[in-house]
C-alpha cells in the first residue's frame, strides 16, 4: 500500500502518534478522512474530544496522521503565490478593512459586527456556496458544540457567535466528503490548517472546499474554563442549561451569558476575561503561533481597538477584493480600507504573545516532554524578551495544573481576586510594553488615522 510518488507515507504513522506527544487538538479531521472508520472521537476528562484508533480496523494508510493539522506550526508567516502584500504578524494579505454589517445579519450573540454571518449569507445568496460548514452549541449539551453544514440565511444565523472551546468540523466535512458541490468553511487557525492539508491529500476534490473563512484566535479557554466560569456564576447542569454565548449583547456590556431554564446569568467580558486569561489553555493551544488564522482567504476579528462593534477584516486573495466589493454593492456591509499596522495596533497584545513567545513556548513544552514530534525549523521562531520567557514559563504551568483533577479542586477554590491579580502579573510578562523596534510596528500614530489606508476596494 506504500505508494512511491508519496514516500512519506511509507513511516505509516497514525494519529496515535499525535495524541502520545500532547497535540490533539480535537478537530475531528482523522475520524472524517478515515477510509474503515477505525476512528471515533470521545470525550477526554478535561472535555476535548480526542480520537480512539481501533487497531483491529486500522490499515495504516498514514490518512489520519497526515491531515492533522496538530502535527504541525507555521514556522514563518504564509506566504502565498501570486499575493503582493507579505507581513511579519499578519502573513499576506491583499487589504485590510474595518467592516460594519447591516442589521439583519445580527443577532444579540453576535461577537463583532455579523461579518462572518453576513458574508456566509452573501454567498449562498449569490449561489458562489451550496453551503456553509459552521458550528454552533449542541441543543441536548450547550456547554459542548457541533459542526453542520448550513443552507439558508436563517441556518448561518443560528449558529452565529464565538464558542471559546474546541469543536469537531468531523460531521460538516464528512458531509462534504460525501456530496458533490462547492462549500464555504468557517473556522479557527488550526482548523483550517487542516482544511488545506485534506485539499492536499485529495487534489480532484479540493474545490469543494471553495472559501475559508478564518477566525482570529488569540487565546482559546476551552472546557475547563467553561466550567470554572459556570462554577463562578454557580450554574449546574440541572438547572436546566439552554445555550451559553461569550460574546452576548446586554445593553451597551458585551459578556457571557448563560440561559437557563431558571433565567438568565451574565458576565461582563473584562470581569471573565481576567478570571481565565492566563489560568487556562488547551494544551496543543499552548505552541499555537497562527494569530491571524494566516491560510484562510479571509481573516475575521474583532476591530474594537478601532471601531467598537466592527469586523477586522483581511483579504488575503485578490478574489477576495472583489467578493467585498460586489457584497458592499449590495448592501450586505460597509467597508473602510485600513493599513496593516492599524491591524498591528488593533490586535497588539495577541499579536505579541502568538508571535513574539512561540520559541520560549515550544522550548518551554519540549523541555516538559510534551510536543516533541511538533514539525517546525526552531532558527525560524521568534526569541522574545526574558520577561516573555518567564510569563510563558508560568502561563504553561497554570495551564497544565488546571487541566489535572488537583488542579482545577485547588483553582475553583481560591478567591477570584487573587486569581485576577495572578493574571494580570503574568498577562504583563507575556505581552508586556513594546520593545523600541515593536512600537514603530503596534504604536499609537496607527489608532485612528485611517487616511493611510490603501483604499483598494475603491480602486478597483
Ligand atoms: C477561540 C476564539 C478565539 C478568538 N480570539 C480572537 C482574538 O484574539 N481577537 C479577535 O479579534 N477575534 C478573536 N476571535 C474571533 C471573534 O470572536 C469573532 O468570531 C470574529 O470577529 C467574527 O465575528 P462575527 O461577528 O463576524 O461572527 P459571526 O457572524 O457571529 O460568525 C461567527 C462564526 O464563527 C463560527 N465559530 C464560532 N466559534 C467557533 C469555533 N470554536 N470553531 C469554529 N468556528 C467557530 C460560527 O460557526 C459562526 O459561523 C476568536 C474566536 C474564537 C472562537
Amino acid at each position: 500500500m506504500i505508494s512511491a510518488d508519496r514516500p512519506e507515507r511509507s513511516i505509516m504513522k497514525t494519529v496515535l502518534e499525535v495524541i502520545g506527544n500532547h497535540l490533539c487538538i480535537g478537530c475531528g479531521l482523522c475520524q472524517a478522512v478515515c477510509p474503515t472508520n477505525a476512528i471515533v472521537l470521545n470525550s477526554s476528562s478535561t472535555g476535548l474530544s480526542r480520537p480512539q484508533l481501533d487497531p483491529s480496523a486500522c490499515i495504516q494508510c498514514g490518512e489520519c496522521y497526515h491531515v492533522c493539522p496538530g502535527r504541525q506550526l507555521e514556522t514563518r508567516p504564509v506566504k502565498m503565490r501570486g499575493v503582493t502584500e507579505h507581513d511579519l504578524y499578519l502573513g499576506t494579505v491583499e487589504g485590510c478593512f474595518t467592516v460594519d454589517v447591516n442589521e439583519r445579519h445580527k443577532t444579540q450573540y453576535t461577537p463583532s459586527s455579523g461579518f462572518v454571518s453576513a458574508l456566509l449569507a452573501y454567498l449562498l445568496d449569490t449561489h458562489v456556496v451550496d453551503g456553509a460548514l459552521v458550528v454552533k452549541p449542541r441543543d441536548e449539551q450547550p456547554t459542548r458544540g457541533r459542526s453542520l453544514i448550513a443552507k439558508s440565511h436563517t441556518e448561518v444565523l443560528q449558529c452565529a457567535g464565538s464558542l471559546y472551546y474546541p469543536v469537531s468540523i468531523e460531521e460538516g466535512v464528512s458531509y462534504i466528503l460525501g456530496h458533490e458541490g462547492r462549500y464555504a468553511i468557517v473556522g479557527l487557525p488550526c482548523q483550517l490548517r487542516g482544511i488545506e492539508n485534506l485539499r492536499q491529500m485529495r487534489p480532484k476534490i479540493a474545490d469543494r472546499f471553495a472559501v475559508t473563512i478564518g477566525l482570529f484566535c488569540g487565546f482559546m479557554p476551552g472546557y475547563v474554563a467553561l466550567d470554572y466560569l459556570l462554577h463562578r456564576l454557580r450554574v449546574t447542569a440541572d438547572q436546566g442549561l439552554r445555550r451559553i454565548s461569550f460574546l452576548a449583547q446586554r445593553g451597551s456590556e458585551q459578556g457571557l451569558l448563560v440561559e437557563t431554564a431558571e433565567g438568565e446569568l451574565f458576565m461582563p467580558r473584562s470581569q471573565y476575561a481576567s478570571l481565565i486569561s492566563a489560568m487556562f489553555s488547551e494544551e496543543r493551544c499552548l505552541v499555537c503561533n497562527n494569530m491571524t488564522n494566516e491560510l484562510a482567504d479571509f481573516s475575521c476579528g474583532d476591530a474594537r481597538r478601532l471601531a467598537v462593534g466592527q469586523s477586522l477584516v483581511l483579504a488575503r486573495r485578490a478574489w477576495c477584493l472583489d467578493v467585498l466589493s460586489e457584497g458592499e454593492g449590495v448592501g450586505y456591509w460597509r467597508s473602510r480600507a485600513i493599513s496593516p499596522q492599524q491591524v498591528h495596533y488593533a490586535q497588539q497584545a495577541m499579536l505579541s504573545y502568538k508571535k513574539d513567545t512561540i520559541r520560549a513556548r515550544v522550548a518551554i513544552m519540549q523541555h516538559l516532554r510534551r510536543c516533541r514530534t511538533l514539525e517546525l525549523r526552531r532558527s525560524a521562531l521568534s526569541c522574545g524578551r526574558t520577561s516573555q520567557w518567564l510569563g510563558a514559563l508560568l502561563y504553561i504551568l497554570n495551564a497544565s495544573f488546571t487541566r489535572t483533577r488537583w488542579g482545577r479542586y485547588l483553582v475553583f477554590r481560591i478567591s477570584p481576586g487573587l486569581i485576577r491579580t495572578y493574571n494580570q502579573f503574568v498577562t504583563a510578562l507575556l505581552i508586556g510594553g513594546p520593545s523600541h523596534g515593536e512600537k514603530e510596528m503596534f504604536g499609537e500614530s496607527h489608532a485612528l488615522s485611517h487616511d493611510d489606508g490603501r483604499d483598494k476596494l475603491r480602486q478597483r
